[in-house]
């Protein structure tokens, strides 16, 4: 374990953005995170993957690189298993080992960036399927005292891109493993949402399988979304919007065919990108930044850009659907 000051993030945030960490740590197990607390150097930062920050400006204190592996099945029962994952395991190598184990629940989430650590905090989501479905605990450390705590899932507050540990447990603690309940058998697959049924029907799918829809939705997404290692960004920048029936009926007086989903409690989810194009930015590029061509809900680097650039791109894009529509958006990245 080895702990350097000054150390570049430049290879450790997908948006590919400059930055410094006073000090800098990576940990391969709770001991060595517990060790670094040791050492009292403050704020700690816990870092997976970097796919979900934008870097505004250097970070002071203590920046702790989470890479706790481990994949194991701690129950077994007659069409489940539970499998625990260590916190720095990357969650697609997780996908992809349940997968291979024909465990399912997870494999609509294939492809998305990251640690199986962070997973939580934003509760990931891809193609109708959400962590919240799968998970059963996990385990985490406050960073203040030290002591390892057991979240259960109505602890967590689970939320569409939210959390507990986004609101009230924000920087205080490092989720060091997780536990997902996966079926065995008789697996529930879902191939309805987005173009996943489509493309298994290109596929000469007939008889869908998990390693079928994982590999479905690894096509989908590597040909909508620009690869991190290309081209710098962190996926989606903006939640959708849930607003209240009448916002939408207000933006349908001059926009007749605006897309939206009805939510269980009444209210509608209305697509932050289509907002984002209407008001023109799509494609559009400012500086070293800019809205992604092909979505334009993802703010990409083009080269050189710093947090700030994107920083103020972001907040252009919120005023200009806020005047355009009355709806404000959030933004799902970490902005740091
Ligand atoms: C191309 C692309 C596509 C994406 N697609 C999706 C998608 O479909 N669905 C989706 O939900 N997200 C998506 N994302 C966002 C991202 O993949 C997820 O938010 C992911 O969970 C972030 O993981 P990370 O390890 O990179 O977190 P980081 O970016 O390192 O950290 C994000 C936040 O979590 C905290 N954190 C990280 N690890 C821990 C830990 N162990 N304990 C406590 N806090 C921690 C950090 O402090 C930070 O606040 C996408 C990103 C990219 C770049």
């Amino acid at each position: 374990m080895l702990l350097r000051e000054n150390t570049p993030l430049l290879p450790y945030n997908t948006f590919g953005l400059e930055a410094q960490a006073a000090h800098f740590i990576e940990i391969q197990s709770v001991a060595e995170l517990n060790q670094a607390l040791q050492s009292g150097i403050r704020p700690v930062f816990i870092l997976g993957g970097g796919s979900n920050i934008l870097l505004t400006q250097d970070m002071p204190g203590l920046v702790v690189r989470n890479r706790i592996r481990g994949i194991s099945v701690v129950r077994r029962f007659k069409n489940r298993v539970w499998v625990r994952v260590g916190g720095g395991e990357v969650w697609h190598d997780f996908v992809q080992w349940a997968v291979s184990q024909d465990f399912g629940g997870v494999e609509n989430m294939s492809l998305i960036p990251g640690s199986v650590g962070a997973a939580p905090v934003q509760n990931i989501g891809a193609y109708g399927v959400e962590l919240k479905d799968v998970f059963v605990n996990l385990e985490a450390v406050d960073l203040a005292t030290g002591r390892a705590r057991q979240f259960s899932r109505p602890a967590c507050h689970f939320g569409y891109r939210d959390s507990f540990f986004k609101r009230e447990g924000k920087g205080r603690y490092c989720i060091t493993s997780v536990t997902f309940s996966l079926s065995t058998r008789q697996h529930r697959l879902n191939t309805s949402y987005g173009d996943i049924h489509k493309t298994l029907e290109n596929m000469g799918v007939q008889h869908p399988t998990l390693a079928a829809i994982s590999e479905a939705v690894i096509r989908i997404r590597s040909s909508k979304l620009p690869d991190p290692a290309v081209i710098g960004n962190c996926g989606s920048f903006f939640k959708n919007p849930e607003t209240d029936r009448a916002v939408l009926e207000r933006i349908q007086k001059t926009h007749p065919n605006a897309p939206h989903y009805p939510l269980p409690d009444g209210r509608v989810k209305i697509p932050a990108g289509w907002l984002i194009e209407q008001c023109g930015w799509k494609g559009k590029r400012v500086g070293n930044t800019g809205s992604y061509e092909k979505q334009a809900l993802v703010l990409v680097n083009y080269g050189g850009a710093t947090g700030q650039e994107v920083k103020a791109l972001a907040l252009a894009i919120i005023e200009s659907v806020e005047k355009s529509f009355g709806v404000r958006l959030e933004a799902e990245v970490n902005m740091i």
